[in-house]
């Protein structure tokens, strides 16, 4: 009998082995005990125990002893392997032990019932042979399909409805022998702890969620989408209702992520309890609507704001992530570079004037201008604020949101704080011209104002001010100095890859070096999700205007006449400071090519 015994387990640990998926890459490591999340013509995502890698399938030679057929590479695919290591999952190890002994104990309950039932009739027997034979045909049919589902490329669902590892805009495919709702083991080691979450609305009052509410079956999912966000450091959320799902993507240090794919229903269900939260009027799903919420958890407080946008498949949302707490960064975190960060300390402690910080929506401007708010002396000097939205808590310092529905609008603001005997002004962005004639009036009745402005560099940043309607002597007298910059992207320290740069790589970003300069490109690993980068850093842009570019920008000299003399009195564009990134490998030569 034990004989019987040990033949069992040794059938059952290789079926088992079904379960836990082998995946070969072409350069030798194996990626054994893994989980394959889903499966499309480019690549195979697997689970590994921080996250999911997604393998190219050219890099792959064989999955669970099956050969892939070989595709010729892209001409203009990037090069570099993705994240090779070998991924060991002891929790895979634990659980096939258990079912191991699970199935032992089964065969003993097995071979109990049939003695017991010596002597008895001959039907009675074989019915209970039958009986307790069901769990091990259940058993090897799920394995059955779950084998199937994975070579036709489905990806296996929980129970939320949720698709793991589908491809952009593909639709989950149809259902099989269980329908699409079985929780299946791929999800087994992904699962994430669930963490306490409270709903509060912005005056800081606690949501009541009833579950019961139609509007809310879907707070469960959405609970874990923000969670998700959370804890992967992402900025705004994007939900989209597509054809056939409702496409969740994540935007970390500037750049989209797809996270998950929902059910159409789930999806807008998951829109519908937000929508709830944010205080947005769920029926009305044309117009665009914007409101706000915010979660306590374990770690603190965070705000989302909601914006709600009516597009051809449903009502789109997006949420961005406020979250205050994570502090004001130091001047010395940005990445400026020593010499830049002296002159603009000094500046920045003039007694007035106006400091403009220029480049697009999510350049990293209000960081920028709060590093150089937080040197101030907060004790000995009024700080005021206007902003939309207050993006950090600045200790010391009056900041007032923007709020137009109650009459709060920049202008009206600006106004308010006039009258508040400020010292230093931050206008969290010149978004008009009205906001921004009273910004330069205040610069120039001895007020230090910093603020924001969409520019494209430096010297368009005092041509944008001429075109919103500031007057030459206005910009020229006002204005102290203009610091344009661009985030990139910096690469992940753990897998960076040095290579050596071609010629016309170097020729492309304009840069006159000798090829064959050892420099660094992005691979992916654990660490970085596979992406290849883990947080930004600034590229800059320094312009302080001194005597000479003051009279030239009061006598009307076009964009190029102070473009070339602010080149010569130094004014070094993003590019070089980017460059100067690439070389120290602190990003790649795509990063600034993208930013610049
Ligand atoms: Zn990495």
């Amino acid at each position: 009998m034990q004989g019987f015994k040990l033949v069992v387990l040794a059938a059952f640990l290789v079926v088992s082995s079904l379960f836990a998926s082998e995946v070969k890459l072409k350069n030798g490591k194996v990626y054994s005990d893994v989980t394959i999340l889903g499966r499309d013509d480019q690549g195979v995502e697997i689970a590994v125990p921080h996250g999911k890698i997604k393998l190219p399938l050219d890099k792959v030679e064989s999955i669970d002893g099956v050969t892939i057929p070989q595709t010729e590479p892209a001409a203009n695919s990037l090069p570099g392997p993705m994240a090779l290591v070998y991924v060991h999952r002891w929790s895979m190890d634990v659980f096939l032990l258990v079912m191991g002994l699970m199935a032992m104990g089964w065969i003993g309950v097995l071979i109990w019932v049939q003695h017991d039932v010596k002597g008895m009739p001959e039907e009675i027997k074989r019915t209970n042979a039958d009986v307790l034979l069901l769990p091990v045909l259940g058993f090897v049919m799920y394995l059955v399909e779950r084998q199937r589902r994975l070579r036709e490329g489905e990806a296996p669902r929980t129970l939320t409805g949720r698709v793991a590892g589908l491809a952009p805009g593909e639709a989950p495919k149809k259902r099989g022998l269980f329908g699409g709702r079985t929780k299946i083991a791929a999800n087994l080691g992904a699962r994430k702890r669930r963490v306490g979450m409270e709903f509060l609305d912005v005056d800081g009052n606690e949501i009541q969620v009833r579950k019961d509410m139609p509007e809310m079956t879907g707070i469960e999912a959405a609970r874990e989408v923000l969670q998700d966000a959370m804890s992967e450091r992402a900025s705004d959320i994007h939900l989209e209702p597509q054809a056939d799902g409702c496409r969740v993507r994540f935007r970390v240090d500037g750049a989209l992520q797809e996270r998950l794919i929902f059910t159409r229903a789930d999806g807008l269900r998951v829109v519908a309890a937000l929508k709830t939260l944010a205080q947005i009027d769920v029926a009305e799903k044309r117009r665009a609507q914007d409101g706000r919420f915010r979660v306590r958890t374990e770690g603190g407080e965070v705000d989302f704001r909601a914006a709600t946008a009516s597009a051809i498949h449903g009502e789109k949302m997006v949420l961005r992530i406020l979250d205050r707490k994570t502090g004001v960064m130091g001047l010395g975190d940005l990445g400026m570079r020593k010499d830049m960060m002296e002159r603009f300390d000094r500046v920045i402690h003039s007694r007035s004037g106006i400091i403009l910080a220029a480049g697009p929506t999510g350049s990293g401007k209000t960081s920028t201008l709060y590093a150089a708010l937080s040197r101030l002396d907060r004790k000995r000097l009024n700080i005021m604020s206007i902003e939309d939205p207050v993006e950090y808590e600045l200790e010391g310092a009056t900041q007032i949101p923007v709020n137009v529905k109650a009459g709060v609008t920049y202008e009206a603001g600006l106004r308010s704080i006039m009258r508040q005997d400020p010292d230093v002004i931050f206008v969290g962005e010149m978004r008009d011209a009205e906001a921004a004639k009273i910004a330069i009036r205040a610069a120039l009745t001895g007020h230090l104002v910093f603020s924001s402005l969409h520019a494209k560099n430096a010297v368009g940043t005092i041509m944008r001010l001429e075109e919103i309607g500031v007057e030459h002597y206005q910009v020229s007298s006002a204005l102290l100095m203009v610091l344009a910059q661009r985030l990139v992207r910096v690469l992940c320290r753990e897998c960076r890859e040095a290579y050596e740069a071609t010629g016309t790589e170097l020729s492309e970003i304009g840069l006159a070096l000798e090829p064959g300069r050892r420099i660094y490109r992005a691979v992916g690993c654990e660490t970085c999700d596979s992406i290849g980068y883990r947080g930004r850093t600034g590229i800059f842009e320094l312009l302080v205007l001194d005597e000479e570019l003051r009279k030239a920008v009061n006598e009307g000299a076009n964009e190029q006449v102070l473009a070339e003399m602010a080149a010569r009195k130094g004014l070094r564009p993003y590019r070089e400071d980017g460059v100067e990134k690439i070389l120290s490998g602190i990003t790649s030569v795509e990063e600034v090519i993208r930013a610049s």
